[in-house]
């Protein structure tokens, strides 16, 4: 690991001016110190924000839910009022990671975190998203890369708990230490056609002070499948929620952004109970544009079951066929 000037954020005023310094922020430090160890990340600035208590805590506020960016996974899965009222959200976080990750991952952290792409993690690899010319990920391993094209890289979004934020229109507010900026969630991630050394629209010189949750859905449900049960990424996931008569679904673990089934969403229309015979036909709608790559295919089948395991556990039905 290369050496660093490490600084401690003591306010926000504080904050912006370390970042406009350069400095980077370290939430949990899960993710960076990682990227920083494999070289990745080579920076050399880092400021932590740990200190900066009015940055954490779960708040209902105008009839919504405040999140505090640097609130952590564990402190989300113990919030009795999220589990009963956005189960999705719940079940999402506790399949994130392992205990011991959650105890420390902020749910900032999380959904700014870098991909998990093999090529990309490994610095003997110039791919597209260092710099360089090749997604290796083409002529190389492609088993846990995207199914849906979304330009020349092609990563998928390592978060599983974002797709639940974009189902229901959350908003990531963020500060530049002055004045503070709303980001909705649907709009926030790059794909790779936009700019392929992205994945958020986040400036250096801002950061997230918060999630905001306008409103929690009606039905909500999260349905993942791994290859192994204990800590993994998904191979595909899936959140459906239902408010304001209409489902959102959403794919995570596919694609460089948590991508909305909006074919499958229109099928559905605003019918709030959904059987057997119409969450299959808005699985197959929600695959139906999937191109995979030459060794994944077998993954869109598995994103056809979780939106179909979705729709039916949120209308409380058995899924698990
Ligand atoms: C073994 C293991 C298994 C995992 N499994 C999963 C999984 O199944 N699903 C999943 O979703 N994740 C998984 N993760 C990833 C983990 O959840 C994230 O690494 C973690 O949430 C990052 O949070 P952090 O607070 O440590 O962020 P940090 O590492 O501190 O920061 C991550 C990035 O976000 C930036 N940042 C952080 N907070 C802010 C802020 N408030 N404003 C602006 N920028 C900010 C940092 O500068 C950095 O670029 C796993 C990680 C490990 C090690």
């Amino acid at each position: 690991m290369r050496s660093f000037n490490y600084a401690i954020a003591e306010n926000k005023q504080g904050l912006a001016a370390a970042l406009e310094k350069g400095y980077k922020i370290k939430a949990g430090g899960i993710d960076l110190l990682d990227m920083m160890k494999e070289r990745i990340d080579k920076s050399d600035r880092i400021v932590s924000i740990a200190q900066l208590k009015d940055l954490r805590g779960i708040r209902e506020r105008d009839g919504g839910v405040a999140i505090g960016a640097l609130t952590t996974l564990r402190e989300l899965t113990e919030n009795e009022m999220l589990r009963r009222k956005f189960p999705a959200l719940a079940d999402s976080i506790d399949n994130a990671a392992t205990p011991q990750v959650r105890e420390v991952a902020t749910i900032g952290g999380n959904i700014l975190q870098r991909p998990r792409c093999w090529y990309f993690r490994r610095a003997e690899y110039d791919c597209l998203r260092k710099g360089g010319q090749t997604c290796f990920a083409v002529n190389g391993d492609n088993t846990y890369h995207s199914i849906y094209p979304m330009g020349s890289c092609h990563i998928t979004h390592p978060s599983n708990i974002a797709p639940a934020f974009v189902a229901v229109g959350a908003q990531f507010v963020a500060s530049d230490g002055r004045t503070s900026k709303t980001y909705e969630a649907r709009d926030f991630f790059v794909r790779p056609s936009e700019d392929v050394m992205r994945e958020h629209k986040l400036p250096q010189n801002e950061f997230v002070t918060e999630i905001f949750l306008p409103k929690l859905p009606d039905k909500s449900a999260y349905v993942e499948v791994k290859e192994k049960q204990s800590f993994d990424w998904p191979l595909a996931a899936c959140v459906a929620t239902y408010a304001d008569t209409k489902w959102n679904v959403v794919l995570a673990h596919v694609a460089p952004i948590p991508v909305r089934a909006v074919a499958a969403e229109s099928l559905l229309g605003d019918r709030a109970d959904i059987d057997e015979a119409l969450a299959q036909q808005a699985s197959e709608a929600a695959v139906a544009d999937a191109q995979p790559m030459t060794q994944n295919g077998f993954r869109v089948h598995i994103a056809k079951a979780v939106v179909r395991r979705a729709l039916l556990k949120a209308c409380g039905k058995d899924f698990t066929a």
